[in-house]
């Protein structure tokens, strides 16, 4: 038996979900099994096969569902999204007394799935596994990947391309979307419940407040300003932060459209869709922070008597928790373990020169950390073709005082760079998943020097540039 289930979202009322099976797929084949993350969350990996992770047979104990949930698409309201392509089979508690969701993703449609497929494309999937274990190998909450199949059958999106379906594991995949879709239907019951639900699942220190509902939107709150800023110091864009890819576990949900940036520019927008560079690496924050101010109006019956006064409070958190995450953070990436206004001015004016240059960020900060173990930083300054500015800013910051150690735990050497992840879809389209195989590994450890693998932190040549990623999803 794979999973022991303990189902507790499909305990709640019919209308959070519709009962629905996966569509079975045509030759259902295993990519890949996690199994480090199946040990990690009490996942039998010997019992998973192709046609359980497929959808094609039911492991014991699943009761799949798909899940309702509303949203704002780029600022415009939708009442009803949902999974669309996606089904929660159950729930498992790990050794670690963590519960967690296993959903199949690609894996048909459902009553949610408008006019869409249901299906994923093995490009998507193997992005999203690829990305997603990357960043929880350095050390970002984001939902994981277990597994990956392909399922035989050609899905219609540009032109035709492999299907595929991944197995997500997520701490939840409750979304402010979810609480905005019985907003909209002024169900305040199920607003109760969902509350209820979301603090013993992933907020119980709540429970004990005054106001339950307040101490969970003010948590929330905090660990959104805090994962934001989190991306930002790793030079993560997430691309699609609509209220329903926002999720209310803290964790980095729904890799569409995403990249890590080689170039430093705070503007930068990869996705196709967002042309307005509403989801851009700087304003990441604003629009964290507008979901928020979503996910507080959407709580506002259950959150007291005076819900305006209460949801002002909980969003004043935002900035500071942010500024304090992303300056401190931003801090140890040159070395320096506090947070003062001074700090802040070096790294504001820091950002500046770099911007200015459009150096690489990993590599900049990479040949930082290597100039203050070797005591010389030729290399860094390399990277600046006008050095004036760079040459200031070294006068202003003390490298005899940066701890080299720190900056090390801090800055990754390896980052999942989109033309490398574009070089793995390329190569897995026609059937060589080698390529996917040694990214994986090389991304497993980040943080660490692999000079079998050094070409691994090369930006990418001027005709290797990825200039967009589509949603191709
Ligand atoms: P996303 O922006 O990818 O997170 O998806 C937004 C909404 O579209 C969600 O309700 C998804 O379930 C749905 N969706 C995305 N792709 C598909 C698809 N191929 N078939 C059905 N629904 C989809
Ligand atoms: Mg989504």
């Amino acid at each position: 038996m794979p999973f022991t289930f303990d189902n507790s979202y499909a305990r709640l009322p019919k209308r959070f979900y519709s009962n629905q099976l996966p569509t079975p797929v045509a030759a259902p084949s295993v990519v890949k099994i996690n199994h480090p993350l199946a040990t990690q969350i009490g996942v039998n990996a010997d019992a998973l096969n192709a046609a359980i992770l497929a959808g094609n047979e039911m492991p014991e104990g699943a009761e799949p569902i798909a899940t309702a949930y509303a949203g704002h698409q780029f600022g415009g309201w939708n009442p009803q999204l949902g999974d669309g392509r996606a089904i929660l089979l159950g729930e498992v508690i790990g050794p670690d007394g963590v519960r967690r969701d296993i959903q199949l993703k690609g894996s048909g449609q459902t009553m949610f799935s408008r006019n869409g497929d249901g299906r994923a494309t093995l490009g998507a999937v193997l992005r999203e596994y690829l990305v997603s274990e990357a960043m929880a190998a350095l050390g970002l909450p984001t939902t994981r990947a277990l597994a990956v199949v392909t399922t035989g059958e050609q899905i219609m999106r540009d032109g035709y391309e492999p299907g595929a379906v991944l197995t997500r594991v997520a701490q939840s995949h409750i979304r402010v979307g979810t609480f905005q879709f019985y907003f909209a239907r002024k169900d305040n019951e199920a607003l109760q419940l969902l509350a209820d639900h979301v603090i013993a699942r992933h907020y119980p220190e709540a429970a004990n407040a005054d106001n339950p509902v307040r101490a969970m939107l003010d948590a929330i709150v905090v660990r959104q300003a805090e994962l934001v800023a989190r991306w930002m110091l790793v030079g993560f864009i997430h691309g699609v932060m609509n209220t329903d890819n926002s999720a209310i576990s803290g964790e980095t949900i729904d890799y569409g459209p995403c990249a890590f940036m080689d170039v430093f520019h705070p503007e930068t927008v990869f996705s196709s869709i967002d042309r307005q560079g509403r989801y851009a690496w700087n304003n990441q924050p604003e629009m964290a922070h507008w979901n928020m101010s979503q996910l507080a109006q959407a709580l506002g019956p259950v959150l007291g008597d005076d819900a305006e006064t209460e949801a002002k409070a909980a969003l004043a958190l935002f900035s500071p928790a942010f500024s304090k995450a992303f300056y401190g953070g931003f801090a140890a990436k040159i070395g320096m373990d506090q947070d003062t206004a001074e700090l802040r001015v070096l790294v504001t004016d820091l950002m500046e020169a770099m911007a200015q240059e459009r150096v690489d960020f990993t590599l900049f900060f990479r040949h930082l950390t290597t100039g203050v173990k070797a005591g010389d930083f030729t290399d860094v300054k390399a990277m600046f073709t006008n050095p004036e500015q760079i040459t200031a800013w070294f006068t202003r910051w003390d490298h005899t005082k940066a701890n080299a150690a720190l900056m090390q735990k801090v800055n990754p050497v390896f980052i999942p760079r989109n033309h490398r992840i574009e070089e793995v879809i390329k190569a897995a389209n026609k059937g060589d998943l080698e390529p996917f195989e040694r990214l994986h590994s090389v991304l497993s450890r980040p943080y660490e020097a692999q000079p079998e693998n050094a070409e691994y932190e090369n930006a990418p040549k001027p005709e290797e540039i990825v200039q967009a990623t589509f949603c191709g999803t």
